[in-house]
């Protein structure tokens, strides 16, 4: 099973989700905790983004998961949702020289421009900081 024209699509699709993870993993995992005590699909899927796994699976039941709990946009449609703070794939900015931060795992489409008295976020799945580079 590896169609390369079905490959980048669901590839894509993997790095929005771990994305989505990445910047509300803390999050999920506290509704998750709250609502049924258990988040175990959370850490599921930020243990198959730091191993060499296919994620796609556990990425797709949190999905679920997320949507069953009443969130329509479930895990892919996250960062979409979210403007200012995390930015998904498909929005880069263009300014030469800019900074912008990425996540420190290659798996994860996530980025973030720094605003004025922010913190730096981090990623749930590796537990560090974005790092700084320049476009
Ligand atoms: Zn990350």
């Amino acid at each position: 099973m590896s169609d390369s024209t079905q490959d980048a699509p669901v590839a894509a699709r993997s790095r929005a989700g771990a994305a989505a993870v990445c910047a509300f993993g803390d999050r999920y995992r506290a509704t998750l905790l709250s609502r049924y005590g258990d988040a175990d699909v959370v850490d599921r899927a930020v243990e198959a983004l730091r191993s060499a796994d296919d994620p796609t699976v556990a990425l797709d039941e949190l999905d679920a998961v997320l949507q069953a709990l009443g969130d329509p946009r479930g895990l892919y449609g996250a960062l979409r949702a979210a403007p200012g703070t995390t930015h998904g794939a498909g929005l880069a900015p263009t300014s030469p020289g800019e900074s912008v931060y990425l996540c420190p795992t290659a798996r994860c489409s996530r980025y973030w421009l720094p605003e004025a008295g922010t913190t730096v976020p981090r990623c749930a799945v590796s537990d560090t900081a974005l790092r700084r580079t320049r476009l």
